[in-house]
């Protein structure tokens, strides 16, 4: 189901109740049920990344072996990024680190030390404004080639991945990130790290969805989160679980 073939239904109905009313007299009142309809499933195809609606999304890998791969949304920031690098070294396990353009400056330091270790930088747009989702084609242009141009003047890479900040999909966002050739990677495993009260909450709640080919998206905003990382690396570890990077998983490139 995606928002083409939606619509493509949803007008037919619309002109099925229309030809009802002409021939046969029956109410158009029946006109609010395909409207309601179309804007819950536009409200859900928006929120949930995973539905492809807008756009084809990236969000697991179709796998038996257990693999798995780590995101880090919203950084880099020097309070709580280094200390995420200097779990995920301990663990020997890489991620991808979908950052903010806006929190580049001042932060090169640290967006050098993701990709010296070897972790890959992902585009989740400059502004991450909670009002991002009403921009134009060309605002979400903007917000893209923003974060990009910053990202290369620092590790002289071009990204080829954006994940929608909310995880909310547009369809002028869908058209500005295939006018710029990004590949669109959401998740499967939200650990709603940001707004869940304790690590151990955290945890348990990526521990209970881990399977093969998952993605589990994290955010390098807190401490909180680094504890959780800490138990669903030992989790995995302990349930034969391996950490591979989200190139890898997917394989995909990250950088064009
Ligand atoms: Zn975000």
């Amino acid at each position: 189901m995606t928002f083409k073939s939606t619509r493509t239904s949803v007008l037919l109905i619309i002109s099925l109740i229309a030809l009802l009313h002409v021939f046969f007299g029956s109410s158009l009142v029946w006109l609010v049920l395909p409207a309601v309809v179309f804007l819950l499933l536009i409200a859900y195809g928006s929120i949930t990344i995973q539905a492809n609606f807008f756009t084809p999304a990236l969000c697991c890998a179709d796998i038996v072996d257990k693999y798995i791969a780590l995101s880090f949304d919203d950084g880099p920031n020097q309070q709580y990024t280094p200390e995420v690098l200097s779990t995920l070294a301990q663990y020997n396990a890489p991620a991808t680190f979908f950052v903010i353009g806006k929190n580049i400056l001042g932060n090169e330091s640290i967006l050098q030390q993701i990709d010296v270790a070897g972790h890959s930088i992902g585009n989740h747009s400059y502004s991450h404004s909670f009002f991002i989702d009403f921009k134009s084609v060309q605002g979400f242009k903007h917000e893209l080639q923003q974060t990009e141009d910053s990202v290369f003047n620092v590790i002289g890479k071009r990204m080829t991945l954006f994940r929608p900040p909310y995880g909310v999909t547009t369809p002028h966002l869908a058209q500005a990130a295939k006018a710029l050739n990004y590949t669109i990677v959401g998740w499967n495993i939200r650990s709603f790290d940001t707004t869940t009260k304790s690590a151990q909450a955290i945890a348990q709640r990526v521990q209970s969805q881990i399977k093969p080919g998952a993605i589990i998206l994290f955010h390098d905003t807190s401490v909180k989160t680094i504890q959780a990382l800490k138990q669903t690396l030992d989790f995995a570890k302990h349930n034969g679980y391996k950490v591979i990077s989200i190139e890898q998983l997917l394989k995909i490139n990250v950088y064009g």
